[in-house]
């Protein structure tokens, strides 16, 4: 490939990033990857770097599968592309909506295939308000989501998302989507206990249907588990209220699983680790370890019969079940099962994980260490017993971390003051130990500068 210099300077004059800041990337040039391996990545100067964060927390399987490489190129000899349209369908979408129905909780037996998660999301905003509207009540269309929740960057998406910043910019969030605040105790717990805690950020969701008016609502949507909120592990009193909550009200209960589908959590799915009992679960990401794009809405029979069994829900994407990308998930589920990747994330490299990554609030740099399978933060604070935060900027410190961490050839991203990590599930403990050796540290280059 051409010099990193040459590539940066073509980057930046051409190439719009998300989420990306313009000025810090003509100032100093992208990070350009040119090759991954496992948990390895390489970039333009040969530098080899431990990703902890599977890329957007997707590579679960980890890089470099040749497995789902062919099957991608057999799949695109054989039938590139087909809709599922007007009642048609093929072989590899067929085989995933009934793989994905087995192995999702409960009663989740139904797929509508999406091209990610933000258009997953606007596919469960209007297949929960075509539900209420097809069982004669329209005006049930409200959708309750929490600050400080990701759930995309669609205008619907990112309208549920409670991400500020990111409602300042045009006109979000659209008609007919609440918010109630998160279930953070690290941050806003104040003299709580975390039970207390979470029962009564639980409790909102109630004080927010009644202010509504239950008729109203049609459906509360949350990830079992904030990603990229900043890792935030809920109370345990915090999801069996919720749950009881929607159930009290009969409202719809949609977990968004687009980080915690698929493994993440150390089972297939997040609602099983955190016991919830969702009617519909968003899912992207894992689902083909990112290899290429695909998005799954799994839907429970109660939803799908009164989807199916009114007049044609008017939603689709020319991308719906794309074979190629059917076929790469099937491959990547198959993975998943063979070779027992989910139970080792449960019971070898979770624990092993959770043991050195809580250790670190040894460090003094270090307040709240929380880790759920392989997700995991830790809060950055000038003084721990006070839960305090710094008083510069929010975030610089934490980008100063991880900019350590990258100078030690190790991604870890910061949300804030918060550190994150989300490895691939294939990580081994070898890995992990270097990885924590790499994290602690960027920590004591981060304390030197903020100490300086
Ligand atoms: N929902 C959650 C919980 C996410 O974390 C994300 C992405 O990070 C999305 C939805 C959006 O998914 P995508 O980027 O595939 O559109």
């Amino acid at each position: 490939h051409r010099p990193t210099a040459e590539l940066q300077a073509l980057d930046a004059a051409h190439h719009l990033h998300p989420f990306t800041d313009g000025d810090a990337l003509n100032r100093k040039g992208a990070r350009i990857i040119t090759r991954a391996k496992g948990v390895w990545l390489t970039d333009s100067d040969g530098h080899q770097i431990l990703d902890g964060m599977a890329g957007l927390w997707c590579v679960n399987v980890g890089y470099g599968r040749e497995e789902l490489a062919r099957v991608a190129s057999e799949q695109m000899l054989q039938l590139p592309f087909y809709n599922t349209f007007f009642q048609t369908s093929h072989p590899p979408a067929i085989a995933l909506a009934a793989k994905l129905a087995q192995l999702a909780p409960g009663d989740l037996d139904h797929v509508f295939f999406n091209g990610s998660g933000s258009d997953g999301n606007d596919t469960n905003i209007r297949m929960v308000r075509r539900y209420w509207q097809a069982l004669g009540q329209p005006e049930r269309s409200v959708i309750i989501s929490r600050w400080n929740g990701y759930h995309g960057s669609t205008m619907g998406a990112a309208s549920l998302g409670g991400m500020k910043g990111m409602h300042e910019q045009g006109g979000l969030p659209i008609p007919g989507i609440a918010h109630i605040d998160q279930p953070d105790w690290w941050s806003e717990g104040g003299e709580m206990s975390p039970e207390e805690f979470g029962l009564a950020r639980a409790r909102l969701l109630a004080d927010k249907i009644e202010e509504i008016g239950p008729s109203k609502v049609a459906a509360f949507i949350a990830e079992p588990i904030q990603g990229a909120g900043g890792v935030i592990i809920p109370p345990e009193t915090y999801w069996p209220e919720i749950q009881r909550i929607c159930d009290a009200y009969g409202i719809l209960l949609i977990a968004d699983e687009v980080i915690t589908g698929f493994g993440r959590t150390g089972n297939w799915f997040g609602s099983q680790t955190l016991g919830i009992r969702p009617d519909i679960m968003t899912t992207a990401k894992g689902l083909t370890s990112g290899y290429v794009p695909m998005g799954a809405s799994i839907v429970s029979r109660k939803v799908a019969e009164v989807i199916n069994g009114s007049d044609e829900f008017a939603h689709g994407y020319t991308y719906s079940g794309h074979p190629v990308a059917a076929a790469v998930a099937l491959e990547n589920l198959r993975i998943l099962e063979e070779e027992h990747i989910i139970t080792r994330v449960r019971e070898v490299t979770g624990p092993y994980l959770k043991a050195a990554w809580e250790q670190l609030t040894e460090h003094p740099l270090v307040g709240e260490a929380r880790i759920t399978g392989m997700m995991g933060s830790i809060a950055l604070t000038p003084h721990k017993a006070s839960r305090a935060k710094f008083a510069a900027k929010a975030g610089t410190v934490g980008l100063i971390c991880r900019e350590r961490c990258f100078a030690n050839n190790l991604v870890m991203r910061h949300v804030g003051d918060r550190m994150i990590i989300s490895p691939p599930l294939v990580i081994t403990e070898e890995e992990i130990s270097l990885l924590m050796t790499r994290a602690r540290l960027a920590l004591d280059q981060t304390l030197d500068i903020v100490r300086a």
